[in-house]
């Protein structure tokens, strides 16, 4: 499908329809078969020999047509073109989860000695990776709290720089579960007057799981690679498990080769039922969005609620600072935030019993809405001092909104403060 019409550039919830599929390659099927098939037959001996030149780099370009399910495959490029498409990135990766994309992308990018600058808290396993397995490997870190102001980032970017080679910036903005957003334009315009003299920078990734790709798009302020759990709103029916990274056609293709060589690649059933739900993001986050505005604020309102931690408040709630990041980075406010209810352990946990609707489950994203208890579950091994620090406290729900009616779930909530 071309790209514009008439000289409009079309947009991406039309493009998610047919954009890197040829209906009439495959028999006229007007969606794409799944290709279950280990390997791909050559046309002829010097087809073949091109390939592997492309891959090697004896022939610059990169690889050309498809060879083996490892590297990927049909269903898996319409999902990279596609997911693409979204931010307006040169190219695009598909993974076996979140975690695999985002372990392939630090193996590619750095080695022993290097330094990782990193904003925090990250995902708990994200923050595993790093300090547990990749630091096993003499790779470095230094982080930076998600609020920092430039000052504070450019310190960071000092003290990295004099722990070791600063291989990667990386970044997870809104934070889970304090969600403080990082001011990435601070962060690139830190990295490029910190590493000023140093032809190759440090390129900037981003986890943008919670935001993307409707409602925050950091390549537009500045980061190198936005990375993904797809599992959560770009899968967003709680179905599969996969990931996704994004950005310039020269990291990617760094990644690429990681990719090729471990085969953290997703399948390609996987990846036909991220094309089906590709179709339906924008009008799955709209709604989840809309409905989760109205749910915080009736939330905000009740009398046993202490506080709602919801992007949409931050002006109200004086935080000036946060409110300009959010102002100059996001478009909308999501629809998964943080609720402290007046109370400790057994408020939250009656709260939780007594809900209908909503699962009690962790992950976010998903058509359904899904609550849980950070401190008894999913940071549960999280020492009480950063619990503390983070403000992971015993009377904190968190809470991902789907795409139900906006007014059953205020009286699923409803019911659940009443019986607290
Ligand atoms: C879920 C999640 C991940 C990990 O993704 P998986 O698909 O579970 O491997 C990484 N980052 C964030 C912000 C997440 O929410």
């Amino acid at each position: 499908m071309s790209i514009s019409i008439g000289g409009r550039k079309l947009k991406p919830s039309t493009m998610m329809m047919g954009h890197g599929y040829d209906p009439m390659l495959s028999e006229g099927s007007l969606k794409p078969p799944i290709f279950l098939t280990s390997t791909f037959v050559f046309p002829n001996a010097a087809a073949g020999k091109r390939h592997f030149e492309g891959v090697t780099g004896k022939r610059p370009g990169g690889a050309d047509g498809l060879v083996y399910s490892r590297f990927n495959g049909p269903n898996q490029e319409i999902l990279e073109d596609r997911l693409g498409i979204w931010e307006s990135a040169e190219d695009a990766l598909a993974f076996s989860s979140g975690m695999s994309a985002i372990a392939t992308l630090f193996l590619a990018m750095v080695k022993p000695g290097d330094t990782i600058v990193h904003s925090g808290p990250l995902y708990a396993a994200t923050e595993t990776l790093i300090a547990r397995i990749l630091g096993k490997f003499g790779v470095n870190w230094v982080d930076f709290p998600a609020g920092s102001t430039r000052a504070e980032i450019d310190a960071a970017m000092k003290k990295g720089a004099d722990t070791g080679n600063v291989a990667l910036i990386y970044l997870e903005s809104p934070a889970n579960p304090t969600n403080a957003l990082v001011d990435v334009e601070a962060v690139a315009a830190s990295r490029d007057a910190i590493f000023a003299d140093r032809a190759d920078k440090p390129p900037i990734a981003i986890d943008n799981t919670f935001l993307g790709p409707v409602w925050a798009q950091p390549l537009k302020q500045g980061a190198d690679l936005v990375v993904y759990s797809l599992t959560k709103y770009a899968g967003g029916h709680s179905d599969l498990v996969a990931g996704g990274v994004l950005g310039s056609k020269a990291h990617i293709n760094t990644i690429r080769m990681m990719r090729n060589t471990i085969g953290t690649i997703c399948d390609p059933h996987t990846a036909w039922m991220l094309l089906r739900s590709l179709e339906t993001l924008e009008l799955r986050m709209t709604r989840a969005g809309e409905n989760a505005a109205k749910v915080c604020k009736f939330l905000n309102d009740h009398p046993k609620v202490e506080k709602v931690g919801y992007l949409g408040f931050l002006e109200q709630q004086g935080d000036a600072r946060q409110a300009d990041i959010y102002r100059r980075h996001c478009t909308g406010a999501g629809s998964t935030f943080s609720l402290y209810l007046k109370g400790g352990e057994a408020e939250a946990f009656k709260f939780l019993d007594t809900l209908k609707i909503a699962k009690l489950a962790v992950s976010l994203g998903g058509t359904e809405t899904l609550a849980s208890a950070p401190a008894a579950m999913t940071h549960l091994s999280v020492p009480d001092e950063r619990k503390q620090a983070l403000g992971i406290t015993d009377n904190l729900v968190r809470i991902s909104i789907g795409v139900e009616d906006a007014d059953d779930l205020i009286a699923d909530f409803a019911a659940a403060l009443d019986a607290i």
